[in-house]
């Protein structure tokens, strides 16, 4: 196996970017449908109307690794991630086949953490073990709340037994166990979310996602807001949390994630300690630096339908490719590892970024002169208060 190599290039006239090694690589595949749009839902997903063409999309998975292979030459994956969409629509089969196409083309670690979304469905959970046989390794379940009043409200399909069920289930096949949990759901009181909590606690999962419900643009609920708890309520919420889930065995350690000691996301911390991934699927990002010490993110086209048919050579549709600009990077790793409570290590900066930390030596002052951050030479930890208005920490790191 190629060995990751050091970089070093120059350019005339502007900082010099220097890579001692390339980031840890990620791979995500994206699978772009689900039985039914949710209202809140601004994912890239489409409403499944006839037969899945499960063949059909797992060869331009295929076709989109094998293209991205010289990109990537050499490099192991640490992790491999399938999410959507709702990737519990495909048969175990379907993802077993897909694995053995990942693993015959990209040198996977054998400890590599797999992970895969899967809602609660009864056809979803009857494919937890079979899930498991293929080497998925994580299981991350999507069950947003207990409370039958607030998913109905969500349009979620699934109801609380099957919820509960789900969660059960998946403990008894997978040693590492997501539960996706939504906070401030339309009229949700204190005691109701404490009851969400504790009933997820209660199936003894491994890490607990937390995510505050957000009004966003171009969705149903957009243009029907439903009434969603004040600030006091949501304030009311995170205290809790802070005090109740340590007792419970949960370390917070990102802003919405809580593990079990030992248990934090793999795949997740990597995209926010700015390391490299490869998308593949429709809407698919990517973010991958090259050996040349440039950084790139590109896209692959939204719609299935034109995804899969590729473009006039059949090759993967990009909407977008570009470079990441010197500016750009800085905000990026920033905006992107602030959200760790614990704060990252000072050394990363330059490792992710391939800039000199004095490149953001203003910024840093001024985020600990407002009690902010806290920088010594081994980690830049965010302050309490920098948690509590994590946008306004973030944004004094965004360029001229
Ligand atoms: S199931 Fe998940 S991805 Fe699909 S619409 Fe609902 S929230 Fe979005």
């Amino acid at each position: 196996m190629m060995q990751e190599q050091p970089v070093h290039f120059r350019r005339a006239g502007e900082i010099q970017p220097i890579f001692g090694s390339l980031p840890p690589l990620a791979l995500y595949i994206h699978i772009p449908w689900c039985i039914r749009k949710c209202p809140y839902c601004d994912f890239y997903s489409n409403r499944l109307t006839g037969e899945l063409d499960e063949d059909g999309y797992i060869a331009v998975l295929q076709r989109d690794i094998e293209q991205a292979l010289p990109l990537i030459w050499g490099r192991r994956i640490i992790s491999i991630f399938i999410g959507g969409g709702t990737p519990s629509l495909f048969s175990a089969a379907g993802i077993d086949r897909l694995l053995s196409i990942v693993r015959s083309l990209l040198p996977v670690m054998p400890d590599a953490e797999i992970s895969m979304e899967a809602n609660p469905g009864t056809f979803e959970i009857e494919k937890f073990k079979a899930y498991r046989d293929t080497g998925i390794n994580r299981l991350s379940i999507g069950i947003q709340s207990f409370n039958p009043g607030h998913l109905q409200a969500l349009g979620r399909i699934h109801g609380r037994e099957e919820a509960l069920t789900a969660a059960k289930t998946a403990r008894q096949w997978f040693d590492q166990v997501n539960l996706d949990l939504m906070v401030g759901l339309p009229g949700q009181t204190l005691e109701q979310f404490q009851q969400d909590v504790q009933t997820a606690v209660a199936c003894d999962p491994t890490h607990l996602s937390l995510y505050q419900l957000t009004i966003e643009p171009n969705t149903p609920f957009a243009v029907h807001p439903p009434v969603l708890p004040d600030e006091d309520v949501l304030d009311s919420m995170q205290q809790w949390m802070e005090q109740a889930l340590p007792d419970m065995g949960f370390q917070h350690y990102e802003v919405s994630a809580w593990a079990k000691p030992g248990c934090q996301c793999q795949h997740n911390s990597n995209y926010w300690l700015y390391g490299d991934y490869l998308g593949i699927g429709a809407a698919a990002h990517s973010k991958i630096t090259l050996p040349d010490g440039k950084i790139i993110r590109r896209m692959c086209v939204r719609n299935p339908g034109a995804y899969m048919v590729g473009d006039e050579a059949g090759k993967t549709p990009f909407e977008e490719a570009f470079e990441v600009s010197v500016d750009d990077r800085r905000f990026e790793f920033m905006m992107n590892a602030l959200r760790f409570v614990n704060g990252f290590p000072t050394r990363l900066f330059e490792e992710r970024t391939g800039l000199p930390l004095a490149s953001i030596s203003e910024p840093l002052q001024l985020a600990e002169s407002k009690n902010l951050l806290k920088v010594t030479p081994a980690t830049i930890c965010p302050t309490p208060l920098g948690m509590r208005f994590l946008n306004d920490l973030q944004e004094i790191f965004l360029p001229d």
